[in-house]
């Protein structure tokens, strides 16, 4: 019996400002699109939580014995450095100041996105398209929204008619935007430009001659709007309607909006049925931003350096203070708040080395199947980490009093409670046993020679009750002395 049968999840879903009953299009099975990255620049902590919430959600749905294909895009082309339509090319600018091919700029910044995901434990997506893999398919999207009348073409150029549009369809619902206000905002069009209104927005753009990432198509050289590659990519492999569309809060407007318009525009129907947007990252109060500093790499994390830091912390104890949070809550990041996550992350895992020691009795004085089913409540209520988190420490504090022997646990119980620790903490939370993610195997190696040392020293004075405790302790930790010819040597396990 598939888990999702007895386990009913609701999402908050941003289009009807709800929490709804998630019910997918084909029982079973889940089509879930998440805007991937622009790879102009090293992915930074904000974008890193963006992608860490729809990575808990995958576990999620995927626990649930949901089976999910998940499409994370990854845009190589198309992005204007002002976010619309005007400006370079965000890579290719990168390429020019640089002095190197665009698609080195793609591939440098495309291989450290997928190195910090790593280290943050990331399940890899069903599929990772990009947007210059997906030129045909945009062009065939752009030739049908004028066959419909939406799109007008100018000197090489085609722009979404959002006016025209607005007349049939509705154009702000997501971002909740009237257009008559958004209309009254914004300033007159120039002489010189080509829109025939300021909030259209560029379907295909020609290719100036110093331009260097172009495309034949029917309207001369060029190169596709910037949220014209999502729609493309998430038709093609997930329907033109799908379940769940993920992003970052400030992709609402205008991205996914245009990608609404797009997708109605062209296929007369609403392209997805919930859309989750997750919130932004914090640091020390302030919005995070390259300008003023108040900016830090994951890297700079891991490595402690970065003056905002006392110190280095692991990624499984950066993601865990990222799972404390509602995904849809705004989230600050200091260095007091990871320290307290720390201790959290350190007290977490330290039940797993009891689990396997505790005595059973022949009944629970805990009630471990209540307790399951509020840990699935926390997670069907829109993806709950924070109660989640407070429901596995209730567990530890539980696991601690069966080991003082002041509360007991039957067999089955301990089974029951050892599994759904091991799946909410690894498999939905994707939080990894690794007791200090800052020590290098060069200082540990160093440690553990000094410690060797110490040993032939208390050997040498015939003092074998230390020489053996420090044996018996490294054993302890995992960590196996073997004496040999060449004296002792070690071996981790
Ligand atoms: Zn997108």
């Amino acid at each position: 019996m598939h888990l999702y049968k007895n386990q009913h999840l609701k999402v908050y879903n941003s289009l009807t400002g709800t929490k709804e009953v998630f019910t997918p299009i084909n029982e079973g099975h889940i089509g879930m699109y998440v805007c991937g990255p622009t790879v102009y620049s090293n992915v930074h902590l904000g974008n890193c939580r963006t992608f860490m919430s729809f990575d808990m959600i995958f576990r999620y749905l995927k626990h649930l014995d949901y089976k999910v294909r998940y499409v994370r895009n990854i845009t190589d082309a198309g992005h204007l450095v002002d976010d619309a339509d005007d400006g370079e090319d965000k890579i290719a600018k990168k390429a020019r100041l640089e002095k190197i091919e665009p698609m080195e700029v793609v591939q440098r910044y495309t291989v450290d996105f997928h190195n910090i995901l790593q280290k943050f434990n990331f399940l890899s997506p069903s599929i990772e398209p990009t947007a210059t893999g997906h030129i045909i398919e945009q062009i065939e999207i752009i030739k049908d929204i004028l066959d419909k009348g939406f799109a007008y073409e100018i000197n090489g150029s085609v722009y979404f008619d959002v006016k025209k549009f607005n007349e049939q369809y509705e154009y702000g619902k997501l971002s909740g935007r009237k257009l008559e206000d958004m209309i009254s905002n914004t300033r007159e069009l120039t002489a010189q430009d080509e829109k025939r209104n300021p909030q259209d927005f560029a379907l295909w753009k020609k290719a100036e001659p110093q331009h260097i990432m172009r495309w034949p198509s029917p309207w001369g050289d060029g190169f596709p709007g910037w949220h014209l590659e999502c729609t493309a990519m998430s038709t093609k492999y997930l329907g033109e309607t799908f379940d769940i569309h993920g992003g970052g809060m400030d992709l609402k407007f205008p991205h996914h909006e245009c990608e609404i318009a797009q997708s109605e525009a062209s296929y007369g129907h609403s392209p997805v049925n919930y859309w989750l947007h997750a919130n932004m990252l914090t640091m020390n109060g302030k919005k995070m931003a390259k300008s003023t500093g108040n900016n830090i790499l994951p890297n700079e994390i891991f490595s402690g350096e970065n003056s905002i830091l006392s110190k280095p912390y692991a990624p499984s104890v950066v993601r865990f203070f990222m799972m404390q949070a509602h995904y849809t809550s705004i989230l600050d990041l200091s260095d007091d708040a990871l320290l307290a996550s720390e201790k959290g992350y350190h007290r977490l895992m330290d039940v797993f080395g009891l689990l396997d020691s505790l005595q059973t009795s022949k009944d629970s004085s805990i009630d471990i199947t209540s307790w399951k089913q509020k840990c699935y409540d926390a997670m069907n209520d829109d993806f709950n980490t924070p109660i989640l988190i407070a429901n596995l420490f209730e567990a530890v504090k539980n696991i601690n009093l069966i080991k003082e022997g002041k509360a007991s646990i039957s067999a089955r119980d301990l089974t029951d409670l050892k599994e759904t620790m091991n799946s909410f903490v690894f498999d939905v939370l994707g939080l990894e046993r690794k007791s200090d993610g800052n020590m290098d195997s060069d200082k540990l190696s160093g440690v553990v020679s000094l410690l060797i040392r110490m040993r032939e020293e208390a050997r040498a004075n015939k003092d074998f009750a230390t020489s053996d405790n420090i044996r018996d302790q490294l054993a302890a930790l995992g960590i196996q002395l073997k004496d040999g010819k060449e004296g002792t040597t070690f071996s981790v396990s």
